[in-house]
Formats: C-alpha cells, sequence, structure tokens
C-alpha cells in the first residue's frame, strides 16, 4: 500500500513537474512568482521643507505625485508598492534606505522638485548611483522616466552621477548603495522657472506626473496590468553594460566655444551666428547669449544634441549694441563661453 502511494505520488510530482514547464514556459503565470518590490519616497516631510520657493513646499508636491504613482502602479500585477512614509514627518535618509532593506525592496524611487539658486535652469534629471549594476538598473530605469517626462514636454537634462567625499554625493543613493538596493533620484522639473511652473500649477499635471512615474516603472519592471489591458513583458528597457569602476561627474567645462558671424543685418539689428560646440565627456545642454558683454544673459536655450554647430539669429535691439558674446553648458551645468563677436554699424 505505501509502495502504491510512493508510486502514484511520484507519477503526480511528475506529471506537476511536466505541466508545469509548459504552463511555464506558454504563460508565466505573475501571481505565483515573488512580487516586484517598490519603494516610493515623497522627498522631504515635517520641517524639512525642501524648495520652498512657491508657497506651497516641495514636500507637498512630492507626497501628491507619490500617492498618485502608489496608485497607478497597484492598477498592475504582481507588484507590491510601499510609502517611505505617508503622514508629513520628518525622515531621515538612512531612514528611509533603510526602511526599503526592511521591505525587501527591488528599487526605491525618490521623488523629488528642483529649483536653482540663479534661477535659470528648467527641465527634469535624473540622479543615479555611481557603481556597478546599481548604476546600470539606476541609467535603464532613469531613462523610462525621462521619455515619460519629455512626452510630456519638459526638457531633458540627463541621467547623472554626483560623487562626493564619502562615495555617491545624495545620502538617499548613498544609503541604499550601502544596502545593495539600486536608488534614483527622480527630479520632475524646476519650480522656479517660467517654463516648468505650468505643471505645478496644473492638478492634472501633478497627477499625470504620478501616473507617467508608475508608467515609467511599469515599463522598467515588464508589468502587466490586473485587467490584462496593458502588458510590458516584451518590453526591452535600455540596457547599457556595467561600468567597471566608479562612474564619475564631469566636473569641467565644454572643451571649446565659437561663434562665427554668418551675417549681420544693420537695418533690423539681426546677427546671425554659426556656434560651435564640443564637450568630450559630456553632453551639451543650454546655450545663451550676452549683448553687453556678459553683464547680462538670454535665459538658457536648448542646445540641439545632435549637432556641434547651431546657426543662431540674434536680435541685437535697440541702442549701439555692438558685442555678442555666446556660452554653452553641458548637463553638469559647467559653462563655456565663447569669442566676443564685434558688430559694426
Ligand atoms: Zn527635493
Amino acid at each position: 500500500m505505501r509502495k502504491y502511494l510512493q508510486k502514484a505520488l511520484s507519477l503526480v510530482l511528475c506529471a506537476a513537474a511536466l505541466l508545469g514547464t509548459l504552463y511555464f514556459v506558454d504563460m508565466p503565470d505573475v501571481s505565483a512568482a515573488d512580487p516586484v518590490v517598490i519603494v516610493i519616497d515623497p522627498g522631504h516631510g515635517g520641517k524639512n521643507l525642501g524648495t520652498d520657493y512657491l508657497p506651497i513646499p516641495e514636500k507637498n508636491y512630492t507626497m501628491l505625485v507619490a500617492l498618485y504613482m502608489k496608485e497607478q502602479l497597484e492598477k498592475y500585477q504582481n507588484v507590491k508598492v510601499y510609502l517611505t512614509h505617508s503622514e508629513d514627518i520628518d525622515m531621515s535618509l538612512e531612514e528611509r534606505a533603510e526602511f526599503a532593506r526592511q521591505v525587501d525592496a527591488d528599487f526605491l524611487f525618490s521623488l523629488h522638485f528642483n529649483m536653482s539658486l540663479p534661477h535659470t535652469l528648467y527641465g527634469s534629471e535624473i540622479w543615479i548611483p555611481s557603481t556597478g549594476t546599481l548604476y546600470t538598473r539606476g541609467y535603464s530605469a532613469g531613462y523610462e522616466f525621462l521619455t515619460q517626462f519629455t512626452e510630456m514636454g519638459l526638457f531633458n537634462r540627463g541621467i547623472k552621477t554626483r560623487i562626493g567625499s564619502k562615495g555617491d554625493y545624495y545620502g538617499i543613493i548613498r544609503e541604499c548603495t550601502a544596502r545593495n538596493i539600486p536608488a534614483i533620484i527622480v527630479e520632475h522639473c524646476h519650480v522656479d522657472h517660467i517654463n516648468d511652473i505650468g505643471y505645478m500649477q496644473s492638478a492634472e499635471l501633478l497627477k499625470e506626473f504620478g501616473v507617467r512615474d508608475a508608467e515609467a516603472v511599469a515599463r522598467y519592471f515588464g508589468l502587466t496590468s490586473r485587467d490584462g489591458t496593458v502588458s510590458y513583458r516584451d518590453y526591452a528597457p535600455l540596457a547599457i553594460p556595467t561600468p567597471a569602476a566608479r562612474v564619475y561627474n564631469d566636473t569641467t567645462p565644454p572643451d571649446y566655444v565659437n561663434a562665427r558671424l554668418v551675417n549681420y543685418d544693420k537695418t533690423g539689428k539681426y546677427a546671425t551666428v554659426q556656434l560651435g560646440a564640443a564637450d568630450s565627456q559630456s553632453l551639451l545642454q543650454y546655450y545663451a547669449y550676452s549683448t553687453d558683454g556678459g553683464l547680462t544673459w538670454s535665459p538658457f536655450l536648448p542646445w540641439d544634441r545632435t549637432k556641434e554647430t547651431m546657426t543662431i539669429t540674434v536680435n541685437m535691439g535697440y541702442g549701439s549694441k555692438s558685442s555678442l558674446i555666446f556660452k554653452v553648458s553641458n548637463i553638469y551645468d559647467r559653462e563655456t563661453q565663447s569669442n566676443v563677436l564685434s558688430l559694426n554699424g
């Protein structure tokens, strides 16, 4: 009897194994697999307001977007979503990373909004870990976020590392790296720039940030929605090679910026200039010009990243302005100025 049972059991196990194999090949049962554990970190909180350039501090915006992101992500199968905090509390960066470790996070996404001291920068950017597969995973996921934001019309300020005296400069990335958890900082846009402010002032666009953040994560992890209508199972996120050594941020300005006057329309005071620039270490990002010898500058304008030269027409305006100078910056906001063009007449 016992032997018979053993035989029957082994037959059942064989059949199950066979069926199981076929089953998994044809249709992976994602609900049975380990869920993807996502930790969303709403930047700042409590006494830590984040940037308070606007009447409403950054911490309010990050929480709002985090809640929308969580709601949207939970529409997918096989995913467990946590917030590092959902109350308006002080929480250290170490505590946030430790929370992620305790829930066995596959990834931590720290949500932020940006401000620059001179109030001249605009667009979205992603900060990622500087080493090993944390770098590659950070880069691939960050690429998905920036793809979403550029679709919303935001300027792409790039995917970057930043190194300080203790390793990665940003504490949330450093603390997560210490726990071997991939973590990126998502800077959605700049709260202090005319190009981006509309995104902060629109309830729909703030919600869209959260929905887009979730979309980026769903694509990166190849998730399928609970209702089965959306699936990124076959979607391949950007793959990049794992760096052998730490990836440092560029601390030097563009190698050169050269301005050549192509034409000057004296009546309309239009100067047409061919502007050439190059940076061997990182991508070029913005350019600006000055008609008063560099005392004041135009707003930053997007540099065409596909080109090393751009043809630019500048109106010199009223008065006797006769000099024109340009500057070009890279994605690390390091600037190089051009030669001075003299316009006579
Ligand atoms: Zn912030």
